[in-house]
């Protein structure tokens, strides 16, 4: 299969931001491909090479990419730079540089897909001493046979920046056109995707077989599962209520949720965002070896931190020490977990995935063998609010967050944030009773103490419909000195010097950021707003939701990617619910003017 016909297939989808367009374009696509190709060409439409739980990146800095164009072309470095910052995107100046050049000499071979990316996988395992040269020369090697569309899109798929901005859904929707019929399949295929976290799997597995084999799709060990999510509500009998009759009331542990994927070989550990995170936890690793009686299993639980005189839990903060690059072992020893299990999805040969959430948990404990550092999270089974509220209570002075409440007949929703979890939390002493997840977008310039740094960013919620990011507040409290410095460091990475394409925002920062790095904000209350763009016009015409008084809590949520953080559905749904608080205690000023 021919490269161009994938490069000409982004072009043409960078076109349109309607998504049935997208839809229409990419199914056209899939239909193209032959049928062994077909996961190659979903991981390069995602800008990648293998599903995101490999954790392979293809690695090639701009720098390097920009060498690279200036061998192929004769253009000097420095002047592809211009070209680069004129145009913002170095895949655009590679396009524009390459263009001039074919006035001069004819271009190589036609690329082939397999080609592309048999050279981007080279690539990418390349490491050691000489590793920069070698990628050079491969990079070069693809750029000389390339058309200008085709090095704008291999440039951009090599630095990481593809970004079609085409969300899973849509892609789902072209894999069941294409190989199904029609979209009313999607369902079948994104729940083998929310089971596999696999596109490229799940692809190909439809394209062989079609809606039968979908259907019968199982998870696997070694392919983390799409985490099961919850909602929110705010008391204790609004959610016995909802979920109906006898709930399971679990503590809601402030750690990190660890998926952990056991095999007779191994023993595989995946983050909330699904990325291997085994190096960080291998004491977690080592627990389970030796007190999950099962040969193949997916557990699924929430590392704490804890102080090992008193077994006592410690903050969420505490936790995140361990995901430092450098010095992990050092980081296991001081920085001691205990392991709190809340589900099994697959033990020996068995989905369990379907099976009730009693079953599972039964299950549960019987694979397990109870100690000091691996444990059942603590639970009760009861219809009585009152009850709830005793054991929320527990929880939190057991140094809990509060609840997660369970609807004890539902089966494990991968991927799904549906009423059949929802977590009860303390309250805040904000009116706002929870706090949210913001995506930091923009920054600005900081002055005196702050000098140096930024003294205030812009934050985002994520539109899931749209697959955009539209601001809500711009924040400059809860930071320490430390907070500031670090927040500053990890951002670097991410400076862009346009807005970027995914953020929707009427203010102006001084600093934009490709959406990445997520902070838990507090705020008192959720207003309407004429410059912040979440939910605009959904409430009133020209206003948008924002947070009033934000304050940054200190947890700067690292096991949470830009799709986890809070929805603008979610906000308004904080709002509406807000507002129905206000109503049934009537304000207190209105009482004073009687
Ligand atoms: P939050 O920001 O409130 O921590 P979240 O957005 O990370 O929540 P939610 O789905 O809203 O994720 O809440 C569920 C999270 O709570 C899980 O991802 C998990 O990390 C944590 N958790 C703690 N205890 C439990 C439990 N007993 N059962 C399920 N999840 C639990």
């Amino acid at each position: 299969m021919l490269y161009s016909t994938v490069a000409e297939t982004y072009e043409a989808l960078e076109m349109t931001k309607k998504r049935l367009e997208l839809t229409d374009i990419l199914t056209n696509l899939f239909k193209r491909t032959p049928k062994g190709l077909i996961d190659k060409v979903v991981y390069l439409t995602q800008g990648k090479l293998y599903p995101d739980f490999m954790g392979i990146e293809i690695g090639i800095a701009e720098k390097l990419a920009t060498r690279a164009i200036s061998t192929v072309s004769g253009v000097s470095e420095d002047d592809i730079g211009k070209v680069y910052q004129k145009t913002g995107d170095l895949g655009a100046a590679a396009m524009k540089v390459l263009k001039q050049k074919i006035q001069t000499t004819l271009f190589g071979g036609a690329l082939t897909v397999e080609r592309v990316f048999s050279t981007l996988k080279k690539t990418a395992g390349v490491s050691g001493s000489g590793s920069i040269d070698i990628k050079l020369g491969y990079l070069s090697n693809l750029l000389t046979d390339a058309s200008p569309l085709e090095a704008k899109y291999i440039v951009r798929t090599v630095t990481g920046n593809l970004r079609l901005g085409i969300a899973d859904y849509t892609l789902l929707d072209a894999l069941a056109v294409a190989f199904v019929g029609d979209k009313t399949s999607r369902p079948e295929l994104e729940r083998a995707y929310n089971l596999s976290s696999d596109l490229g799997l799940v692809a190909k597995e439809v394209a062989a077989g079609g809606l039968k084999q979908i259907i019968t799709f199982k998870v696997k060990v070694g392919s983390p599962i799409r985490p099961m999510l919850a909602e929110r509500m705010e008391s204790a009998k609004e959610i016995v209520d909802k979920l109906g009759g006898k709930v399971a009331a679990e503590y809601k542990l402030d750690g990190e949720r660890l998926q952990i994927h056991v095999s007779t070989k191994e023993v595989s550990i995946f983050s909330r965002r699904l990325e291997k995170i085994t190096s960080h936890y291998s004491d977690v690793a080592s627990l389970v070896k030796e007190d999950i009686k099962a040969k193949n299993a997916i557990i699924e639980g929430e590392a704490v931190a804890i102080d090992v005189d008193t077994g006592d839990y410690l903050p969420f903060q505490e936790l995140m020490h361990r995901r430092r690059k450098y010095g992990i072992d050092e980081a296991i020893k001081q920085y001691p977990v205990s392991l709190n299990l809340f589900d099994v999805l697959y033990l020996d040969g068995k989905d369990l995935t379907a099976l009730p959430y009693t079953k599972r948990r039964a299950t549960l404990q019987k694979i397990l063998q109870d100690g000091d550092r691996l444990k059942l999270v603590p639970a009760i089974t009861t219809s009585d609010p009152e009850e709830i509220e005793k054991f929320m209570q527990e929880a939190i002075s057991n140094g809990c967050e509060g609840l997660v409440i369970k609807d004890r007949n539902s089966a494990y929703r991968a991927g799904a944030r549906e009423f059949l979890w929802v977590k009860l939390k303390r309250e805040y002493r904000s009116e706002l009773t929870d706090s949210v997840d913001l995506v930091v977008v923009g920054g600005f310039h900081g002055r005196g103490r702050r000098a140096g740094r930024y003294g205030a960013l812009l934050l985002a919620s994520y539109d899931k419909e749209t697959d955009v990011f539209r601001t809500v507040c711009k924040v400059g409290t809860g930071f320490t000195d430390e907070d500031l410095m670090r927040i500053f460091d990890m951002l670097q990475k991410y400076k862009v010097q346009h807005i970027h394409p995914r953020v929707n925002s009427k203010m102006e920062a001084d600093v934009w950021f490709v959406p990445n790095v997520i902070l838990e904000i507090i705020g008192s209350e959720i207003t309407l707003s004429p410059i912040h763009t979440a939910k605009m016009d959904a409430i009133r015409k020209g206003a948008g939701l924002a947070l009033r008084f934000p304050k940054f809590t200190g947890k700067i949520r690292e096991d949470k990617s830009p799709e986890d953080a809070t929805t603008t559905e979610e906000l308004l749904e904080m709002y509406q619910a807000q507002l129905k608080k206000i109503e049934a205690e009537p304000a207190q000023e209105v009482i004073g003017k009687e």
